[in-house]
């Protein structure tokens, strides 16, 4: 089949172009039309009020009148997009028989090119476009590669192009120079790029400039990325695209599948264990087994459920690479508690009930339970206990025995943001009760505090139970 449209990227800078047409598809296109500094003429009779403001600006000039055949002498290029169809052909006519690049916003087959779907990265540009056949096709694509492709992306161009003429120097051969920047861009360089870390990446190329054989001694690099709690949705972007290019995953029984399954799919997947479970493997046998795989050079990623920095033994991990300079980035996760409480409708503060919310774990490195139990009884607080339903009668004891009163409303929310999510609403007195009434299926968040009475107005994430 052949093309219909052939894409091609043109140079507007200073190019003269009319737009007829003020409404907000006509100032949708004046906007697109001054990220390429074009010169911009509107003519209409009525324009909305982007228009006006970029007139105020002296970006644009507005000529209000009517459309004449005259108006599209001297311009390069011209958008009809007024609301009569007729008025829209009939300038395309016009704008064709003086060979004059011409786009008809509603009738994209009387023009003579179309406007895609753009995906800026500046320099970098993706066009997306479906041939005028659905726009909104055109849309969710762009949207996909929006979520894909690094905010920062630019950078790295900008950063290449810098370097390009020195590494062609170093590099005549045009395979070896085609193999180190494969290197460069999926590496190390890229991801301290888009961490925000400009210095560092430069510093580093120039390292690997300078070395003999730049890649024999590569580096692989560790990600310690929060997988949220559970509903795939509520991965980051960053997440997201780290997990589409690790060569190898650790993750552990937090992680819910449904996340696990977007991890690469030819990535080699290692199962750490559970928590509680004999094949569980030792702590540091995962800090070890992270600087073992980045020495083969590896891309590593260690998957963490919610948050790895909140209850998460992500700083123990990092200790370890950091003392063997490998290098990481740590992407954050939605938490557990803040899963649960979105899911369940149960704010975490609230002006009325709650001004702090602690975060706190009912299992402690030496198995019991030893809180700072006058701290946790505050009032206008909220409780977010992680761990907490092996202790749960220490808790609701303990809690009660330094005031907290009884009826202080209580929930247990299980496997938050996920299909088997349960809410149950009860007391402090009344926890212990759940869990030998229901039962309640791991991992499960306790919420305790005022904030919980809301729940039965604000609950909108109720599964089908099945
Ligand atoms: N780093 C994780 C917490 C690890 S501790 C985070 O930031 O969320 C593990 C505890 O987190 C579990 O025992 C449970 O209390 C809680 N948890 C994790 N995911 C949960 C979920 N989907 N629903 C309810 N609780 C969850």
């Amino acid at each position: 089949m052949s093309m219909a449209n052939f894409p091609i990227f043109i140079k507007l800078k200073n190019c003269p172009c009319l737009i007829v047409g003020g409404g907000d598809v006509a100032s949708r296109k004046v906007q697109q039309l001054l990220k390429a500094d074009a010169r911009i003429t509107v003519i209409a009779l009525k324009i909305n009020s982007t228009l006006k403001g970029l007139v105020r600006n002296g970006l644009i000039t507005h000529l209000q009148k009517s459309y004449e055949q005259i108006d599209i002498e001297q311009m390069e290029l011209v958008i009809a997009a007024t609301d009569d169809r007729k008025l829209n052909n009939l300038i395309a006519q016009h704008a064709q028989s003086r060979k004059i690049l011409i786009n008809v916003v509603d009738n994209p087959d009387a023009g003579t090119f179309i406007m895609p779907s753009v995906i800026d990265r500046n320099p970098v540009m993706i066009a997306v476009s479906t041939g005028g056949a659905s726009p909104v096709l055109a849309r969710l694509l762009r949207a996909r590669l929006e979520t894909l492709i690094p905010a920062s992306y630019g950078k790295l161009a900008r950063l290449i192009s810098r370097f390009r003429e020195r590494v062609k120097r170093q590099f005549p051969d045009i395979r070896e120079r085609r193999r180190f920047w494969e290197h460069i861009l999926q590496g190390p360089v890229a991801e301290m790029l888009y961490a925000g870390q400009d210095q560092r990446a430069m510093d580093s190329l120039e390292k690997q400039l300078a070395e003999e054989s730049p890649y024999e001694d590569s580096r692989g690099e560790v990600y310690l990325v929060g997988g949220g709690p559970g509903d795939p949705d509520l991965l980051t972007f960053r997440a997201l695209r780290l997990m589409q290019q690790s060569d190898v995953v650790l993750y552990d029984r937090l992680v819910a599948p449904a996340i696990v399954d977007l991890v690469r799919k030819d990535a080699e997947r290692i199962y750490v264990g559970k928590e509680r479970d004999k094949h569980a493997l030792p702590q540091n046998e995962i800090n070890r087994l992270l600087v073992d795989l980045a020495k083969q050079g590896k891309r590593v990623l260690r998957l963490k459920g919610g948050d790895p920095f909140i209850f998460g033994r992500g700083g123990e991990e990092i200790d370890l690479l950091s003392e063997n300079d490998i290098p990481f980035q740590i992407v954050p996760g939605i938490t557990a508690a803040s899963g649960c409480a979105s899911y369940s409708g149960i704010p975490l503060t609230h002006r009325d009930f709650a001004q702090s919310c602690l975060f706190i774990t009912g299992h402690l490195k030496d198995g019991t339970m030893n809180l700072n139990w006058p701290a946790l009884v505050q009032p206008q607080q909220t409780l977010a206990v992680y761990m907490g339903t092996h202790g749960i009668e220490i808790l609701s004891r303990e809690l009660i025995k330094h005031g907290l009163s009884e009826n202080m409303p209580a929930a247990i929310v299980q496997q938050g943001t996920t299909g088997e999510q349960r809410t149950y609403i009860t007391t402090v007195k009344d926890l212990p009760k759940i869990p030998e009434q229901y039962e309640v299926k791991p991992p499960s968040m306790i919420i305790i505090g005022n904030v919980v009475s809301l729940h039965e107005k604000l609950a909108w994430f109720e599964p089908d139970k099945s």
